[in-house]
């Protein structure tokens, strides 16, 4: 038989407050005590956070996870006074003692409890602490593999801990809100075959099956999706996603994402409701203000024509203009080869810039030609004419259509990239965000979000020489352009969106393919034939013969999202235990070797010589046949 235990409510309350009172170490949190508490007796557990001898008597800073409170102890308690005077930063401690108001003038409006302290009685100490590797109570650069080795010490500050504290609450939002729309939210597994989303797998060995591999998930994309097929409906997880990429400031080994699909849906809905869930997290959890509602929603191609970016940063203007009529009948060769060979000429009028140097332009043209321009034309406008090393090959007629093209004024400076479009895109986005900086054009605590959609289904991948997926190959064309992948595959547009924010992409998705032969027929596209479908993906296939529903769905970076509303410069910062650059764990002291016993058992042989390489297997001899 079951029995059950059923809690109401007063139960509940009557069971929190029995165990409570009887909790050896605290009655209360260390943030929680007011002056209406004077009087009480109270118990605190957690770290000396700083310790204060003067006027006689010790003073602790109590530290736990809800904030600070002071603890007084008095000479005339002898011995606990003795004790007292061992402690040091980050020991573990329990107090018991009489909450009291502090002395008037003591108080400490800086602190909510400020305005009390504790009188202690009795003192425990719980665990001494060795000295740590850096200061917890100051918010000291410290560098940044210290911190990750000490995690456990680098998270008992307040900036990590206020941002993993933030983690949660921006999590829970999503849960609830998903929640009360009807989605569900379901685990789906690590270890699987591989979903590519572009980037590299990580595999695990599968000791029953020697030689065969599990693929972690690069993200659930193939079981959303299944789950659609198994009617579902409304599915979310907060997800992790496994790629292994070569790392960057935003990247790491493993990310997390609000992992989301629907039935039945369009794009609308979608962005409508990805929409509404950011705005309450940004106006409900942060200061930060939105710049536009509802967000706007720009196309692919008009986001690259505007700002030359997919992920283009609204709070400024330097909107870039296309003057390729002009530079098609100008005097000046570069300008009409460009336009001539397919090209483009564009530019950006910029104010504010004062007389540049030499050494100031040389250094703006070196951000174009790292961008791959062969070249930056520039002019300064003066009251009458432009000046610059280009502008006697324009004639006063060509200097004015410049001038109205950009709408320059006098005293802006005028930057033109004459190049291949992608190229001239790429340089000039290099430019915007190098003068906003500069000039520091954008507001730090607006978020500028908005929509880029009908990204191409493809690109050209112009290192292997192959068209892929310019999202991934579960895209849906729009409707119009599914004969186009016969014709010209480049030019279909698909149902894909993105989320962007000042300049960060946060989230992707796309309305999905629902019929086999379609999906088949993108997988042809991108090289993949009918029979490497049916082994990579002969599940999708398969389920999609079964009735499956339309469905489409999107993937926002959490940790992205925190880093862009906790100002912090790289999402290590809002995870707890993340990797290093390197993609190292150096606390856990992660890639490490294993031994050759456990090689053995996963029937693995290692190519490489043993310590030719960092992380490479000392355990493996050379001579067992590794090469
Ligand atoms: N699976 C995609 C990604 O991780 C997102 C999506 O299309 O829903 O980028």
């Amino acid at each position: 038989m079951f029995y059950h235990w059923v809690f109401t409510a007063e139960h509940r309350q009557h069971h929190t407050e029995g165990s409570k009172a009887m909790n050896p170490y605290r009655t209360n949190t260390a943030g929680e005590l007011r002056a209406e508490n004077a009087g009480e007796s109270v118990r605190l557990a957690g770290w000396v956070h700083r310790r204060r001898d003067h006027g006689g008597l010790i003073f602790i800073d109590l530290r736990d996870r809800w904030g600070i409170t002071q603890v007084t102890f008095d000479p005339e308690r002898a011995e606990l006074f003795a004790t007292a005077e061992k402690l040091r930063p980050e020991w573990s401690i329990s107090i018991e003692g009489e909450v009291a108001r502090r002395p008037e003038g003591n108080e400490n409006p800086d602190l909510p409890t400020g305005e009390i302290e504790i009188e202690a009685t009795k003192l425990r100490v719980l665990n001494e602490s060795v000295t740590p590797p850096f200061e917890i109570d100051r918010e000291r650069e410290v560098d940044e593999l210290l911190r990750l080795k000490y995690r456990y010490l680098d998270l008992r500050r307040t900036r990590m801990r206020e941002n993993i504290t933030f983690r949660h609450q921006v999590v829970k939002h999503i849960r609830d809100y998903l929640d009360d729309r009807g989605f569900l939210e379901i685990e789906t597994p690590l270890l699987t075959a591989s979903t590519p989303e572009g980037a590299r797998d990580y595999l695990v060995p599968a000791r029953l099956y020697p030689g065969q591999f599990y693929a972690l998930p690069q993200s659930p994309q193939q079981f959303k999706q299944l789950l659609m097929v198994a009617g579902f409906e409304r599915y979310f997880q907060i997800a992790r996603a496994l790629r292994d990429e070569d790392q960057r400031g935003d990247r790491q080994p493993e990310h997390t994402q609000l992992d989301l699909e629907m039935s039945y849906t369009t794009q609308d809905e979608v962005l409508d409701l990805i929409e509404v869930l950011y705005t309450e997290i940004v106006e409900e959890l942060t200061n930060k203000k939105l710049a536009a509602k509802p967000f706007p929603r720009l196309t692919y191609a008009e986001a690259m024509d505007r700002f030359g970016s997919d992920k283009p940063d609204l709070r400024f203007g330097l909107e870039i203009q296309d003057i390729s009529e002009i530079a098609r009948s100008s005097e000046f060769k570069v300008f009409r080869g460009a336009v001539e060979s397919g090209g483009s000429v564009r530019g950006i009028s910029v104010g504010g810039l004062g007389d540049l140097s030499r050494r100031e332009t040389d250094e703006i043209t070196k951000i174009a030609t790292d961008a791959g321009a062969k070249g930056l034309a520039f002019f300064k406008v003066e009251e009458d004419a432009l000046a610059g090393p280009i502008a006697k090959f324009f004639s006063g007629e060509d200097q004015d259509s410049l001038l109205a093209a950009l709408a320059a004024a006098p005293g802006d400076y005028m930057f033109f990239v004459a190049d291949r479009n992608p190229v001239v895109f790429e340089s000039l986005n290099r430019l915007r965000l190098h003068f906003r900086d500069r000039l520091g054009l954008a507001d730090e605590n607006t978020l500028a979000l908005c929509w880029v959609t009908d990204f191409p289904l493809f690109e050209w991948n112009e290192d292997e020489g192959r068209i892929e997926p310019m999202h991934h190959m579960f895209t849906m064309p729009q409707e119009e352009d599914v004969e186009k992948l016969d014709s010209d595959p480049l030019a279909v547009i698909g149902q894909l969106y993105d989320l962007v924010a000042n300049g960060t992409e946060l989230a992707s998705g796309s309305i999905r393919i629902h019929r086999p032969d379609l999906q088949q027929k993108v997988f042809s596209v991108v090289g993949i034939d009918e029979e490497e479908a049916e082994r990579r993906f002969g599940a999708m296939l398969n389920a999609f013969r079964y009735g499956a529903p339309p469905h489409g769905g999107i993937a926002p970076g959490i940790d992205r999202l925190l880093m862009v509303l906790r100002d912090e410069p790289n999402i290590r910062e809002v995870m707890a235990f993340p990797k290093t650059q390197a993609a190292r764990d150096e606390m856990m002291n992660a890639p490490g070797p294993v031994s050759e016993a456990q090689l053995k058992e996963l029937n693995i042989a290692l190519r490489r010589a043993p310590g030719s390489e960092r992380g490479s297997n000392p355990a493996a001899r050379p001579s067992e046949g590794n090469n």
